[in-house]
């Protein structure tokens, strides 16, 4: 069993909505040992395919989905976005967007940045989002692109969950990483991910991006570097889990 670190739901408002049920995990639970010990969902890393296997559907779980019902990237950085219509693994994408039901999109990270999206669109079934985001995603604009797809497909309004990354603090670089930032994206977001000097931190740039889109946020966990026991970090441990965060839409009004 997955412990997550919150978990909810976004509850229908507008005739078309459907609820969608959302869960961020951190290395609580899980069956994984060793230096992937606890909740680790990720199959890249050397953890034991079998394991993470049970871990997966135990994340599944989270949100009352089959655990062959998942839709995972494979994530390279950038801001492809793949539209997903069945469950499996989706290569090169950072970014899921989806309008089935019972499919649970999940963003994984150890560092970089996790976070959903649900779309309302007034009659219509909400569209929902996973997406993947470090430093390299803020360059890209994984975010704002994946906000434009939404909106294109009839999102009126949008809310947002974000999980766990690593800090300013605990994360500095090199100049010309943090330059890059500064010419790529807008001032609110580059001043907000630059706050601290010399270092980079993702998820305040990633908040900044969704306040400037008017879309509200849950946030959820702290410093992935700072809680070693609770969140898997890349930074301050290499070979390591992956934590995330899942959500899928359920077709049913009632609690499913
Ligand atoms: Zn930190």
């Amino acid at each position: 069993m997955l412990l997550p670190l919150a978990s909810g739901v976004f509850t229908p408002v507008a005739p078309g909505d459907r609820p969608a049920s959302w869960a961020v995990t951190g290395r609580l639970g899980g069956h994984s040992r060793g230096e992937f010990f606890g909740a680790n969902i990720a199959r890249h890393v050397g953890d034991d395919p079998d394991i993470v296997a049970r871990n997966l559907e135990d994340l599944a779980a989270l949100v009352q989905v089959q655990g062959h019902n998942l839709a995972l990237m494979d994530p390279i950085h950038g801001s492809s976005i793949a539209q997903v219509t069945r469950p499996g693994s989706f290569n090169g994408m950072d970014s899921l967007v989806s309008e089935q039901f019972d499919v649970g999109l999940v963003a994984m990270g150890a560092d970089c940045v996790p976070l959903i999206l649900y779309g309302s669109r007034g009659n219509k079934r909400p569209v929902i989002s996973a997406i993947h985001c470090g430093w390299k995603g803020l360059v890209a604009g994984v975010v704002a692109a994946t906000i434009t797809e939404l909106r294109m497909q009839g999102a009126s309004q949008i809310q947002s969950v974000v999980g766990p990354s690593i800090c300013g603090s605990c994360y500095s670089v090199a100049p010309d990483r943090r330059e890059l930032i500064r010419t790529a994206t807008p001032i609110d977001v580059s001043q907000a991910a630059l706050a601290v000097a010399g270092g980079i931190d993702v998820r305040a740039g990633v908040l900044s991006q969704l306040a400037l889109e008017g879309i509200t946020s849950i946030v959820v966990g702290g410093c992935t570097f700072e809680n070693s026991k609770t969140l898997f970090s890349y930074r301050r441990d290499g070979q390591t889990g992956r934590q995330g965060i899942i959500i899928a839409m359920h077709e049913n009004q009632g609690q499913p």
